[in-house]
């Protein structure tokens, strides 16, 4: 199947051949004809999936005619990140259709959003908070609206955010067509879209499609040599730029700064960060000047950098989805990534769970180079204290009874790529030289059109 299909607007085709996207990833191919054809959908597909353009290329497509500088179109999404991501989508599909979309949400100045609102524009895409501030101070009008998408729909519940959503709903003119996508369908979701959609159209996208492009592997390690065993993972590794997450803020922001005490350009992208110095974060990674992020999921939640090579888990996530959701950040539509998650004994009931949603097991690996014999600290540093335990797994139950040492005794698959002790980076495997730390890639990420 080829976009050609879609029959879309030259203009609009355009974009679409701009991207280089050659064929339609399969929620596009399920959704864009019935969006195309004014029905209501529910789009059960996760992040990675190629699900903005799903929605947008139609959204494109139906206001191109018609009347400019009012907003025929909502998307509200749960974070500024994905709000911008959009945003950037839409610019670069859009490149030739003059339409125009602009961002809001909190955590920045509210006149720039008042100016641009004024100025005129088509689309708009906003986190609910910031949204509801406008239109109750009458600063926003969504008289013309035509097409509302409510994207991340369940992690708009996690976040708290559906009472707030519901609220805007209701100012909505009830003539429109609704869009609704999630990665899961919780009961809360399931009751909002009975609420929301007319008549919809269910579209479905196997959950675990971008996690078959990604292979895994588990790094049992005792908390306080995690960061000793990064950086050696780090040197033993082939990386075009990589996604680190970690439980807490603190972390993030502390591993960013070892990382880059050890040489490597890194940044952290976490919730004390002022809302600039995110959105610095992210455009640096995005174009090459930072090749490491570390960061929160909260924080991280949409990123979409298309050479993410590697996540690596340095805590164990919450839930399954969590971790579905971070690797989604690589091995994005068709190609492929590594996620490495470091493991201590408290994970050990979230990755059989995770084994489970896989259906396999992941294969665990011992760094043979590194050593983990050392002892923890005296004192109790940050990087010695286990994060805490997830909400769902309190239980600890003895190392053995996941097949997980921690300590180094036990002999996982070795990693193949390993070079021996002392080895010099880059003459064996996938090592890298130095030199390839700063490597710089050219995707911009910036909108074409506002
Ligand atoms: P999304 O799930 O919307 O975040 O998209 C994931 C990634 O896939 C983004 O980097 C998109 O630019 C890319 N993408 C979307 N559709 C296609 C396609 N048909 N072919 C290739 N890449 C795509």
């Amino acid at each position: 199947m080829s976009f050609n299909s879609f029959k879309l607007h030259p203009q609009i085709a355009a974009g679409v051949k701009a991207l280089g996207y050659q064929t339609p990833t399969p929620i596009q191919v399920e959704a864009i004809p019935p969006v195309l054809s004014g029905k209501d959908v529910m789009g059960l597909a996760q992040t990675g999936t190629g699900k903005t353009a799903a929605f947008v290329l139609p959204i494109l497509e139906r206001l191109l005619p018609g009347l400019r500088g009012k907003v025929r179109s909502l998307i509200i999404a749960p974070t500024r990140e994905l709000a911008e991501q959009i945003h950037v989508s839409i610019g670069e599909l859009g490149r030739n259709t003059r339409l125009t979309s602009c961002t809001i949400y909190g955590g920045v100045g509210v006149n720039p959003q008042i100016q641009k609102l004024r100025a005129g524009v088509d689309i708009v895409v906003a986190c609910p908070g910031r949204l509801l501030d406008h239109l109750n101070q009458g600063t926003i009008s969504l008289a013309n609206l035509e097409v509302l998408v409510l994207d991340e729909a369940d992690r708009m519940f996690d976040m708290g955010f559906l009472p707030d959503v519901r609220r805007i709903i209701k100012q909505l003119p009830r003539k429109r067509q609704t869009l609704m996508f999630s990665a899961t369908m919780p009961d809360s979701i399931r009751k909002l879209t009975d609420e929301v959609l007319r008549d919809p159209v269910t579209v479905r996208i196997d959950h675990t499609a971008p996690i078959n492009t990604v292979s895994h592997a588990l790094y049992p390690v005792q908390q306080h040599l995690k960061t000793g065993l990064l950086l050696e993972l780090l040197r033993q590794t082939d990386i075009e730029s990589i996604l680190i997450f970690t439980r807490t803020k603190h972390r993030a922001k502390r591993i960013a700064q070892e990382l880059q005490r050890a040489g490597y350009s890194a940044a952290s992208l976490q919730g004390n960060l002022s809302q600039s110095k995110r959105q610095d974060a992210l455009d640096g990674f995005r174009s090459g000047l930072y090749q490491m992020l570390v960061a929160t999921d909260i924080a991280a939640r949409g990123i979409d950098v298309l050479s993410i090579s590697h996540v690596i888990n340095y805590d164990m996530p919450d839930t399954t989805d969590a971790y579905t959701h971070r690797i989604g950040r690589t091995g994005r539509a068709a190609k492929t990534g590594d996620a490495f998650t470091f493991v201590s004994q408290e994970d050990e009931l979230q990755v059989k769970s995770i084994e489970r949603v896989l259906g396999k097991k992941i294969e665990r690996r011992i760094l043979e180079s590194f050593d983990y014999t050392k002892s923890a600290p005296h004192r109790n540093t940050e990087f010695a204290r286990p994060p805490r335990p997830s909400q769902r797994h309190r239980a600890q139950p003895k190392p053995e009874q996941a097949g997980l040492r921690t300590d180094g005794g036990a002999k996982p698959k070795t990693n193949s790529t390993t070079p021996g002790r002392g080895a010099t980076p880059g003459t064996k495997g996938r090592t890298s030289p130095p030199s390839g730390r700063r490597r710089s890639r050219n995707r911009t990420g910036k909108p074409s059109v506002r």
